[in-house]
């Protein structure tokens, strides 16, 4: 990025992002200064050639400014004072995403930049969106919060697409953010311990369309739908807002009605309503809030001209994402789904909702209220497998409800359920890793988690035959 051509540029952070956006600053000719408060992070930095510089004791009046990594929030009081430091020299604050706007801008490329936000969904969403244009034969990079940091993407062209996953430190971080077509899936008030009120996180997160050429965003859930409302009021004269629902029928906009997702155009009466794809089929698009994610993916699809049935192939070819309700295997009648992402109740609840006939491999570091809320659930449930922390927990709310065994730990309950599974009579059972926990009781991560259970299971058939 050549916007800070022979500047000095303060650089805090130096996680892959850092790393990255220290990289392309020096190819663009920048004197970069670069700190962590990790001797890690330091040592790789210094490693590949990146200038370390205490920013506590830099003269801030060299700065053209200060890049932080999206992992820090501006409101939070950052070690070593890098923020406020900033801020009283005057130096303006700024993260990767925004030197990719810039250089995007700078040379007004052709291609559309397409950028997702929401509380749930954003990394399915943006992985669908990418794929779907892959398919579809376009030139495609996919990254930013999710997978390849956005400076370490190949650059923007007329041609090429960037389909990019934005948090909400991100969007603070980036004042020229003004994506061709801006994604807002949803908000539900998850994450606002981080952001003080729901009001200062709706509002960053509103940003993100309000600088769009063409904002999508959800009606399913009352603050988007006010953000939907409000920027449609004062959209304007080349910016278009289409609203979008994976839940109705809309009067216009994009939808998912059954499991079909359409756009109706304005003024149209439904029967007009454009077939833009189905969800039959689409195997790794189960569940209600997957009809929200399908419904945006095929909205994005659209605005960037795809025809009717490169957006219906996309939808159906989709192969989803690692531990998210991912298909792991099929032994005879059975079906494995590494759902290890889900960490929370919330989470679990969403791939309970998407089967029936379910050997659930549940437990880990619990989370406040325990599985509690899952209870509406149970009836699609014929056996609980218990590991980890959790136990004695779990098995309190189970008692009585369910029948549900004590494993210790996941290649146990692997094999019980499994066995379990193919000894009974459902016609498809399922044997659903959904935690409902944090991982870190047993595993050092929940990515961990998910690919011992695929391992597990590709080791089953061995282990079920010497059973029989
Ligand atoms: P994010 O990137 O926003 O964390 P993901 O696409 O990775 O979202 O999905 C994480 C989990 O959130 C999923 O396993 C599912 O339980 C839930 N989820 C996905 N999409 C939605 C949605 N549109 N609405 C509500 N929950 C969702």
């Amino acid at each position: 990025v050549t916007t800070f051509r022979d500047k000095h540029v303060a650089l805090f952070g130096l996680g892959g992002s850092g790393l990255a956006t220290a990289h392309a600053l020096i190819a663009g000719g920048a004197h970069v200064h670069a700190w962590d408060d990790g001797e890690t992070g330091r040592a790789r930095a210094a490693s590949q050639g990146v200038r370390l510089d205490d920013l506590a004791t830099a003269d801030w009046s060299q700065f053209a400014a200060l890049v932080l990594t999206p992992g820090v929030p501006l409101t939070h009081p950052t070690p070593h004072w890098t923020v406020p430091l900033a801020r009283a020299a005057g130096v303006e604050i700024i993260g990767d995403v925004e030197l990719f706007c810039r250089e995007r801008n700078a040379h007004a490329y052709g291609a559309p930049f397409v950028a997702i936000t929401g509380t749930n969904g954003k990394s399915t969403t943006t992985a669908l969106i990418a794929h779907m244009l892959r398919e579809a034969g376009r030139d495609v990079q996919l990254g930013g919060n999710i997978g390849v940091p956005i400076l370490d993407l190949e650059p923007p062209s007329d041609e090429r697409i960037h389909v990019i996953e934005c948090s909400s430190f991100q969007i603070d971080l980036t004042p020229s953010l003004n994506p061709t077509i801006g994604i807002l899936i949803n908000l539900t008030p998850d994450h606002i311990d981080r952001h003080g009120t729901m009001e200062n996180y709706a509002a960053v997160k509103e940003r993100l369309v309000a600088g769009a050429e063409v904002a999508l965003v959800g009606v399913d859930d009352p603050y988007t739908h006010a953000i939907g409302a409000r920027l449609a009021a004062n959209a304007r004269p080349e910016q278009r807002v289409a609203p979008v629902s994976g839940l109705r029928a809309l009067d216009w906009g994009f939808y998912v009605e059954g499991s079909e997702v359409y756009y109706r155009e304005l003024g149209h009466p439904p029967e007009e309503a454009e077939l833009l794809g189905a969800l039959t089929g689409a195997r790794a698009l189960r569940g209600a809030h997957n009809a929200q994610n399908a419904a945006f993916a095929a909205a994005a699809g659209w605005e960037c001209g795809l025809e009717d049935a490169e957006i219906a192939k996309g939808l159906l070819t989709y192969p989803g994402l690692p531990h998210r309700m991912e298909e792991v295997g099929r032994i005879e009648r059975a079906l494995f789904v590494n759902d290890s992402k889900a960490t929370n109740a919330d989470a679990a609840e969403k791939a309970l909702a998407s089967f029936a006939d379910i050997y659930w491999i549940i437990g880990g570091k619990a989370k406040e209220g325990g599985i509690e809320p899952l209870r509406p659930y149970f009836s699609r449930i014929r056996k609980a497998y218990l590991i980890g922390a959790a136990s004695d927990d779990f098995a309190r709310t189970l008692d009585g409800a369910l029948p549900y065994e004590r494993c210790e730990t996941l290649d146990v309950a692997t094999q019980r359920a499994a066995l379990d599974a193919l000894a009974e009579g459902a016609a498809e059972p399922i044997v659903l890793l959904s935690p409902a926990c944090a991982s870190y009781d047993q595993f050092p991560n929940f990515e961990v988690r998910g690919d011992t259970f695929r391992k597990l299971v590709q080791g089953l058939p061995a282990i079920i035959a010497a059973h029989r």
